[in-house]
């Protein structure tokens, strides 16, 4: 019997759609270098771990594994709300926020709507936008000012919206560049845009920001209920491995959002350990004091080596090597250092590297002193 042309059987959207590139066969790769000779630093975790409170929690919940996980999330949607000063129906939790950026384009775009996201934006919008069936538009980034940045142009995002628009996604600050932009320029931008286009501004890396100029786009929903905010526990909150994230947004959104949600999403240690995280400020606060001062440190030693870096607000560095990054980055990985390939993301003379401890910087810095020699 002949195997059927499965990608024909497909849906139309998912028939054009390539899987998301998670970098490396990162367990692969732990094998090969054993004992933490792996210095990892492709995806954007945090070195530092999660609060201890976070770990009691989760220990705490191991006798109920054999339950069911609180469908609702009431307790985790209700600390969130009281940190954000919302309602708890102003939360919407999910299996990590890539879960929630794919329910926000299966729910409120489709075949015939169009989906508007920036040049070097992150790669799962055009994946949610496809999946769900939707065109995805790419508005060009800013032009490059020497090398780099080439952050997200919110006048060419405006001008990129037509009348088949139904989503907006940006990211602020956004992966893999690391630029931002304020949150009065993200004010002006919902301003000006049709009420009747949901606008999802991704905040994946909002607790590492420094600069004043930028706070949680969370602080604009009153003034806008097309708008909704993502955020999730995987990066400054150490907890990637448990996949928590959450939405905020107006009530009747999130009730529309709610028909596709599964019903237990959010398993029982993510709802206790994130409760946990969230409560635990003083540990949020030293990560990313120490992730801004490790930041900076990284980025003038990769300067001094003559590297273009942009500038960051997250706890990653876009490097511009002026060269074709592919062979710097498979001489890292015979040394056991994994950064992750920008190619995908039209940047080939680009990696990523996420910001690490004092002792991994370091480590890096030495190990691309050789590769480069
Ligand atoms: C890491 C990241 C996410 C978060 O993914 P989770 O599914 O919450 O782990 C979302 N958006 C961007 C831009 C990211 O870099």
């Amino acid at each position: 019997m002949g195997v059927p042309d499965f990608d024909a059987l497909a849906n139309a959207g998912i028939q054009r759609l390539r899987a998301y590139d998670p970098g490396h066969d990162i367990v692969a790769l732990r094998q090969r270098f054993p004992d933490a000779a792996l210095l990892e630093l492709g995806s954007n975790e945090n070195p530092y771990g999660p609060s201890p409170r976070a770990r009691e929690a989760l220990l705490d919940c191991l006798p109920e594994l054999h339950r069911y996980p609180d469908p609702l999330g009431t307790g985790l949607k209700q600390a969130l709300a009281r940190h954000h000063s919302l309602d708890a129906s102003q939360v919407f939790l999910g299996n990590g926020s890539h879960e929630l950026l794919m329910m926000l384009a299966q729910a409120f775009a489709g075949p015939g709507a169009g989906v508007v996201g920036s040049e070097f934006g992150f790669a799962v919008y055009a994946i949610a936008a496809q999946a769900a069936g939707a065109g995805y538009a790419k508005a060009p980034a800013l032009p490059a000012v020497g090398a780099m940045p080439r952050g997200h142009d919110l006048a060419g995002l405006a001008a990129e919206v037509d009348e088949s628009t139904r989503m907006v996604f940006v990211a602020n600050p956004n992966n893999p560049t690391g630029t931002w932009f304020s949150t009065s320029a993200l004010d002006e931008f919902l301003s000006r845009l049709r009420s009747d286009i949901l606008v999802v501004v991704d905040e994946a890396y909002l607790e590492y920001v420094t600069d004043e100029a930028l706070v949680s786009a969370i602080s604009l929903l009153p003034r806008y209920p097309n708008l909704v905010v993502t955020r999730t526990f995987s990066k400054a909150y150490g907890l990637a491995g448990l996949r928590v994230g959450y939405a905020c947004a107006q009530p009747e959104l999130l009730r529309v959002l709610e028909r596709v949600r599964e019903s237990f999403n959010v398993n029982t240690p993510g709802l206790a350990a994130c409760a946990a995280a969230l409560a635990d400020e003083e540990h949020l606060h030293s990560v990313a004091r120490d992730n801004a001062g490790e930041r900076e440190w990284l980025a003038a030693g990769l300067r001094e080596r003559g590297l273009s870096v942009a500038p960051s607000q997250t706890n990653f560095l876009l490097i511009d090597f002026g060269r074709e990054a592919a062979p710097i980055e498979s001489a890292l990985i015979h040394r056991g250092v994994v950064l992750r390939p920008m190619i995908g993301y039209g940047l080939p003379n680009c990696l990523r590297v996420t910001v690490g401890t004092r002792q991994e910087n370091e480590r890096l810095l030495r190990e691309l002193d050789q590769v480069l020699a």
